[in-house]
């Protein structure tokens, strides 16, 4: 650690300097009492023998009875004196007590209240550089620059703690006067390596999403086309209003305004440096007066080369946390799709066909799965996983598979089978895979997830640089699917496109299936709604 780990804060006044105070009072009542017993022993004159009487036994009888009273008064007169003091401590110690016993229960109620609230609201933030999810960050005291690691209810204060610099910091979310979230904040993570990474946003939920694909899936203009749609008209729409987590956010928006309107995309960067981070993420507030607390949407871009190649600069930590994946496949990349489909494709879609091979790209996304995440005891990833067979519009062949065309075509032919298009585009999308020859990969992903669902999408609605903005497809049927699934009150709050809770794949993809809804055969069965 960067520096001392010892919290600048001075200990709230019930857990020790009252304990101190206390002590004080009751060594200072003892040396009372004490000076008090050689006072009095002095003030009490000693017995003496009766010079003036010439007999022995009287004076010895005499003395007898001189030492026994004194002994007596002098016994009184302590016990008195001891009495007394006690008299005076035991009240103050009672007061003491009740004051420190209230004082520590209120900080434990303060404590509780803090806690469950964090817990409800699920505020969390997660690092831009090392993608590390955590409640409390590492508060900077505005006065003299001092790092609090413990800013919340606890033995510094329960509303506020003092900095060492005399500086008072709120230390609740129940604090609403300069609240605590708008202190300057860094990584406690990152702190400990010995960087300081200013995060922002403290107080807020996180909703952390990767989207994630081999290189020219179209994971950006994925991004892209959700972004501009939930900032531009989604979250107006629906009385929540949106800002960026930072300027260069900003700039990423602006570039992403340009693509949009001129339906081309920027191929992700591949991040050369290696001491930033390889993954990007597009950062935002979502804010409403029913949205508490704000979300900071929080969407991961990584070049798929990268990706691809397990070779990012830091561990990916975002997938121990996420709220969801985007996996992004570009259909045209399956070798059998292109012997199939691939006259259908104009230029300059063909040239746009990601090179990379659907095994490769499932074999990354198992391996940073498998490095940073908690498995299940049933073996499987609890974070949704939405497979997005994207660039349906490349290939009549493939809208006719999988996409809006093939859903009503088989939902026409099997009209008691099915009765949900989301469902039976899910089922027509593994499907296919199955008839490309990627059945490994179905089950794969059907084995590692606990939720998992395929859509047919088109991020650009259309060939790309074409000179047409976007017109995406389904992009937002995706986001909504992930929402409803990790954030229900955001998903409501953006009246999102709702789904079933059906158990998917409705039906097992086999060789043949496809053939056989199309001809509408064994239309008795029933979906599993
Ligand atoms: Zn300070
Ligand atoms: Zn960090």
């Amino acid at each position: 650690m960067s520096e001392a780990a010892k919290e600048p804060a001075k200990h709230s006044y019930y857990f020790g300097p009252g304990l101190t105070d206390l002590k004080q009072v009751v060594t200072s009542a003892l040396k009372n009492i004490e000076e008090s017993l050689f006072s009095l022993a002095d003030t009490i004159d000693s017995p003496s023998f009766m010079s003036n009487v010439d007999s022995v036994i009287i004076n010895v009888l005499w003395w007898i009875f001189s030492y026994t009273f004194w002994i007596g008064a002098a016994t009184m007169t302590i016990l008195a004196g001891v009495t007394f003091c006690f008299f005076m401590l035991i009240p103050h110690i009672a007061v003491f007590l009740v004051v420190d016993i209230i004082g520590i229960a209120y900080t434990g109620i303060i404590f509780v209240i803090e806690l469950v609230m964090m817990k409800l609201r699920r505020v969390s933030l997660v690092c831009d550089t090392c993608h590390t999810r955590f409640a409390y960050p590492v508060y900077i005291c505005p006065s003299c620059g001092a790092k609090h690691q413990e800013l919340s209810p606890n033995v510094f204060g329960a509303l506020h703690h003092r900095c060492t610099c005399g500086a008072k910091l709120p230390s609740s979310l129940l604090v609403l006067k300069n609240p605590r979230r708008s202190l300057d904040a860094i990584c406690p993570n990152c702190w400990k390596s010995g960087r300081e990474v200013t995060v922002q946003g403290a107080g807020s939920h996180t909703v952390c999403i990767p989207v994630v694909g081999g290189e020219s899936a179209g994971k950006s203009a994925f991004i892209t086309a959700y972004v501009k749609d939930l900032i531009d008209h989604q979250a107006s729409a629906h009385g929540l209003t949106t800002h960026f987590y930072d300027d260069s956010k900003k700039s990423m928006y602006s570039a992403m305004t340009m693509d949009y309107q001129n339906g081309t995309v920027k191929k992700t960067a591949t991040v050369t440096r290696t001491d930033i981070s390889s993954t990007i993420s597009f950062s935002f507030y979502l804010e409403g007066e029913k949205l508490k607390p704000r979300r900071l949407m929080q969407i991961y871009d990584i070049a798929g080369e990268t990706f691809v190649g397990n070779s990012e600069n830091e561990q990916q930590r975002q997938y121990e946390h996420c709220d969801g994946i985007v996996l992004v496949i570009d259909p045209m990349s399956l070798p059998k799709a292109q012997a199939l489909f691939g006259n259908q494709m104009d230029a300059g879609d063909q040239s746009a066909v990601s090179s990379a091979s659907l095994e490769d790209v499932m074999n990354a996304l198992n391996n940073d799965l498998r490095e940073n995440t908690k498995i299940d005891k049933s073996g499987k990833l609890s974070m949704p996983l939405a497979v997005v067979l994207n660039k349906v519009d490349e290939a009549e062949g493939l809208d006719d598979r999988f996409g809006n065309k093939g859903v009503m075509k088989i939902r026409a032919a099997n009209t008691e089978r099915f009765t949900d298009d989301f469902d039976l585009m899910d089922l027509l999308c593994r499907q296919f895979l199955v008839d490309m020859d990627m059945p490994e990969i179905v089950d794969l992903i059907e084995q590692n997830f606990k939720s998992s669902r395929f859509f047919a999408v088109s991020a650009i609605g259309h060939t790309a640089g074409n000179g047409n903005a976007f017109k995406p497809l389904n992009v937002n049927a995706v986001m909504s699917w992930i929402l409803q699934n990790c954030d229900p009150n955001l998903a409501k709050d953006l009246s999102m496109q709702t789904f079933s809770k059906a158990s998917l794949p409705l039906e097992k993809p086999v060789a043949g299936l496809y053939e056989e809804l199309l001809a509408g055969q064994g239309g008795s069965k029933q979906s599993s709604q």
